[in-house]
């Protein structure tokens, strides 16, 4: 394994070069218009690169490349076992370059290097091999229609398939749409976020070493009211997936109706409930868990447990544990392995978490944190903060912050923390800690979420579907479920002599 100490991440960032370009049709090549943005490091406010602006004419160009590759077959008709071998070559390469995968991630967005190179980037490599190993695994239907009749059922890929991702986690969430969507036969127009495109570009650059043909994967990074907004308005993208914000993924639904009715797979956003019952034992490990399921990722999380639920009668003792906890989490330099929390993505979401904080110190009773800090001088950094006495009107409650701010609300009965917990307009994630076997049952089953988490939070893995319920979003990353969202039921009917 490379040195992973401060010093070596401070050499290695240094010295590296950065993709700035869009990746299309197997080239770098710049924005038609010649306009490029500014790639912004939000720990220092350093420029890290000028980066291809891509608009509605190179999206235009990606989708023709993406089509040609489709028609031709290239990829789309190459056999599964052979994609397998290319994506598995992508996976080896990620893992090959793990040390630059993450650092472009944590110069770009902010997150702890040390994070990003033990969960980010071995996880890309993983989700790619886990598809890669799957789809020459998955079988067709021979329906039961009798003699004289063999009805063939089978998925097929879709064609051109739009991805527009977030910046909480680049290279993953680039991974969960372009690994599924790639490894069914499809071709990928890829938008990263603006805040953070360095590791699709790089991404893209593995792909074609790894032997995925011109055209296939193709990378266009802009802003979203222009490159994202043309890609989910283009007549040539079969399928749009989508992870952001819920205002933006009702858009996406909005320019499929405008132009040629794709299906759209917007995963969105979250405010997840965390309830700690009394009859939970090991309070301890439930006070790690909830301290890491808001501070991991700086809150920036979709699925962040934002709503704590606590019994009242171990409510105060629970809330003294968690501040332990917060106040051991102040942010730092990302790329020193002893930060325990990174920088905030940009000054845009900084000042946006800091107005729900400031907010917050007229409506609730603020514990610890609640402000903007320096690391040497500089940057986008809040400490941890929590609320406490929450109450469930407050947008404290009801809004997604998207920062290291945790809500405290009590509770009395388990109907109340189930209505409570249920009472949002979004259903991505829930935990429930408690050691009562019936409890933890009962209280799953109630809950509305794509995901419930007994005893821990986040749980996730590439054998799970991940998504949500309600404004959420729909559809599913990860898993063979993912699948269906980049593939069509075909019936193939043939009639012969019986
Ligand atoms: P965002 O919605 O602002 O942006 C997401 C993407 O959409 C970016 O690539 C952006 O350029 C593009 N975009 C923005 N406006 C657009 C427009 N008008 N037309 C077309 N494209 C547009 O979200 P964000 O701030 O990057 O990410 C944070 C959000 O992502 C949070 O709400 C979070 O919960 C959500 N998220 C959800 C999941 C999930 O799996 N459900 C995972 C990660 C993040």
């Amino acid at each position: 394994m490379l040195d992973h100490t401060y010093e070596s991440w401070k050499t290695r960032a240094a010295g590296l070069n950065f993709r700035h370009q869009a990746f299309i049709d197997g080239k770098f090549v710049d924005a038609a218009s010649g306009k490029t943005f500014d790639s912004i490091n939000p720990a220092t406010g350093a420029v890290l690169a000028q980066i291809a602006e891509c608009d509605a004419e190179d999206v235009d160009r990606a989708v023709a490349a993406g089509r040609a590759a489709f028609e031709d077959g290239r990829w789309s008709r190459m056999a599964p076992g052979d994609r397998k071998t290319v994506l598995l070559k992508l996976a080896d390469l990620i893992r090959a370059n793990l040390e630059e995968m993450a650092l472009l991630d944590s110069l770009d967005m902010g997150k702890l290097v040390t994070d990003a190179v033990t969960i980010d980037a071995p996880g890309s490599a993983h989700f790619f091999q886990w598809y890669a190993e799957a789809i020459d695994k998955v079988y067709d239907e021979v329906a039961p229609t009798g003699p004289g009749d063999l009805a063939l059922v089978s998925r097929v890929p879709l064609g051109v398939v739009g991805a527009v991702t977030p910046w909480n986690f680049p290279l993953d969430m680039a991974t969960w749409k372009a690994a599924a969507a790639l490894a069914a036969g499809n071709s990928v127009v890829l938008k990263p976020a603006e805040q953070s495109p360095l590791s699709a570009l790089r991404l893209a650059e593995l792909a074609a070493e790894a032997g995925v043909p011109d055209g296939v994967f193709n990378v266009v990074p802009g802003f979203g009211v222009t490159a994202g907004k043309a890609l989910g308005l283009h007549m040539d993208v079969d399928c749009l997936a989508f992870t952001g914000s819920t205002a933006v993924g009702k858009m996406f639904m909005q320019y499929s109706g405008q132009s040629n009715l794709k299906p759209v797979w917007p995963e969105t956003g979250g405010k997840s409930p965390n309830l700690i019952f009394a009859d939970c034992e090991d309070l301890e490990a439930a006070a790690d868990m909830a301290a890491f399921g808001i501070f991991f990722n700086q809150g920036e999380v979709c699925s962040a447990n934002s709503r704590l639920y606590v019994e009242r009668a171990i409510k105060d003792d629970f809330v003294e544990k968690l501040i332990k906890r917060a106040e051991a989490t102040q942010p730092g330099d990302p790329l020193d392995p002893a930060s325990k929390m990174g920088a905030i993505v940009d000054e845009t979401q900084t000042q946006g978490i800091m107005r729900f904080v400031e907010d917050g110190k007229q409506t609730a009773n603020l514990v610890t944190g609640g402000e903007r800090v320096n690391v040497d001088g500089k940057g986008c950094f809040v400490q941890p903060t929590i609320f406490d006495d929450v109450t469930q009107d407050n947008p404290l409650a009801r809004d997604e912050i998207f920062g290291p701010v945790l809500s405290v609300i009590p509770f009395d009965s388990e109907n109340e923390a189930v209505a409570m917990a249920n009472d949002s307009i979004y259903g991505l994630a829930a935990s429930v800690w408690t050691d009562n076997l019936s409890r933890a049952c009962r209280v799953s089953d109630r809950l509305m979420a794509g995901t419930v988490s007994v005893n821990t939070v986040d749980a996730l893995s590439a054998q799970t579907p991940f998504g949500g319920m309600k404004q959420s979003g729909f559809g599913r990353d990860l898993s063979l479920h993912s699948l269906e969202k980049y593939t069509a039921l075909k019936t193939t009917w043939i009639k012969y002599k019986a």
